[in-house]
């Protein structure tokens, strides 16, 4: 990035930005959450619109000089609603739990009934975890995956749903590599009359750009995503809704609900986003993430790896490291030391406790921004095979972070 003003005002500051563009550039970002936002996306949230309070929705703001942001704001919810083939969106949450905070809030009591998946079975916090102001403010009953076939059963899900009755079925995953059957999901839940919700945090990009079916054509009440993900866009979120008195409920919870001034910067950077993922590239791009992704398994498994339910269907993949004789924080630390960053992950109905978890999670949506392709699929499962074979070998795992980098930087990194 060219910084034009930190040299003089801040060095101290332009110095860890610098650090941080060179980690970024000689890694391999494996976490499958996390991904390069274009130079666009980050001039944007750099822009003067941080200066401004926008307090309302636009045309119904609460202090005055909002023209501008009414403008920004209704383009950031055009581009949405056509992108996502959406009746309503709220472009305002903050970043993906609360967004989904903002759903419970607007839709359903404490105390209420919820179906949500687990988070060791690949499931997110906010989707009624013990810990999380989810799962301590409402009655979450929580579905796993089959620990055979390693996926969402749905008939499964529809005996749940019979027993318990809940007022809402949250469909959704952070950690699973399989298509959910968002069709079926819905019929279940117009069965015994419970709203759908589901949180596609992971997949909005692989979905926008056509590669995956979605939620909203299925018929879902209300669809969340962050930005940041997949979609590649500034951190945020877009909470979808089909009909207009959820949009309106969905709405007055995040204003003056939950939140006071929306972050308009970020809602122009949101805008900048889905205008790159309205091009035909991003299409090619989502295709090309998950041919990446089922690559990397291919060969994974090849190499002794045994992915939960065999292989993916989208941008990642949850590998059980048991037979590899090696943890899940034990291993992401010694890739971090071959310069591969990944994130440890719990298995489904794992022996160990969540501070051990026996997995690790990996995904391609950001070295698929850089432009890798089969070629280094081939080259990354090799070395995440060396260092499984030496994580306590400092010597070779030095080795592997130059090859590592020798590699990395022919890739470039956007906004670097
Ligand atoms: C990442 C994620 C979130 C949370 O997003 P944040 O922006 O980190 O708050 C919510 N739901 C799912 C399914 C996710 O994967």
């Amino acid at each position: 990035m060219d910084y034009k003003f930190l040299p003089t005002t801040d060095p101290q500051v332009l110095e860890l930005l610098r650090a941080e563009e060179a980690r970024q550039k000689s890694g391999l970002e494996l976490i499958a959450s996390e991904n390069y936002a274009s130079a666009a996306v980050l001039e944007t949230m750099a822009s003067v619109l941080n200066n401004k309070y926008s307090e309302g929705y636009p045309g119904k703001r609460y202090y005055a000089g909002n023209e501008v942001v009414d403008s920004v704001e209704s383009l950031a919810i055009e581009r949405a609603k056509k992108l996502f083939g959406a009746n309503f969106v709220n472009v305002q949450a903050l970043s993906g739990s609360p967004a989904n905070l903002a759903v419970y809030f607007a839709l359903v009591q404490p105390g209420d009934t919820i179906l949500g998946l687990k988070l060791d079975h690949g499931g997110h916090l906010s989707h009624g975890h013990p810990i999380n102001f989810t799962g301590k403010t409402y009655n979450f009953v929580q579905y796993g995956v089959n620990p055979v076939t390693g996926r969402v059963e749905m008939d499964e899900v529809e005996r749940l749903a019979k027993e318990h009755k809940p007022k809402m079925i949250v469909a959704g995953f952070s950690a699973y590599s399989r298509d959910f059957d968002w069709v079926r999901f819905k019929q279940i839940a117009d069965e015994i009359g419970a709203l759908t919700f589901a949180d596609i945090a992971h997949v909005a990009g692989l979905i926008a750009g056509k590669a995956i079916a979605g939620p909203i054509e299925a018929g879902f009440d209300v669809v969340t995503t962050t930005t940041h993900k997949t979609l590649r866009g500034p951190r945020g979120a877009l909470i979808f809704s089909k009909d207009e008195e959820v949009a309106k409920k969905i709405n007055r919870s995040v204003f003056p609900g939950l939140q006071g001034g929306p972050h308009e910067h970020v809602i122009a950077a949101i805008a900048v986003a889905l205008g790159e993922a309205l091009q035909p590239e991003f299409s090619e791009y989502a295709k090309k993430v998950i041919q990446n992704a089922q690559t990397l398994a291919t060969q994974l498994i090849a190499k002794g790896f045994k992915i939960i339910s065999d292989g993916t269907d989208n941008h990642l993949m949850v590998v059980d490291l048991q037979n590899k004789n090696v943890g899940g924080k034990e291993f992401t630390d010694a890739l971090d030391r071959a310069g591969i960053s990944a994130s440890a992950s719990t298995i489904p109905n794992d022996p160990n406790p969540p501070m051990k978890p026996s997995g690790v999670r990996l995904g391609t949506a950001a070295i698929t921004t850089r432009g890798m392709g089969e070629a280094e699929m081939v080259k990354i499962a090799e070395w995440i095979d060396r260092v499984a074979q030496n994580f306590a070998n400092e010597d070779e795992l030095a080795k592997i972070k130059k090859e590592v980098s020798q590699l990395a930087v022919k890739f470039p990194v956007p906004g670097i």
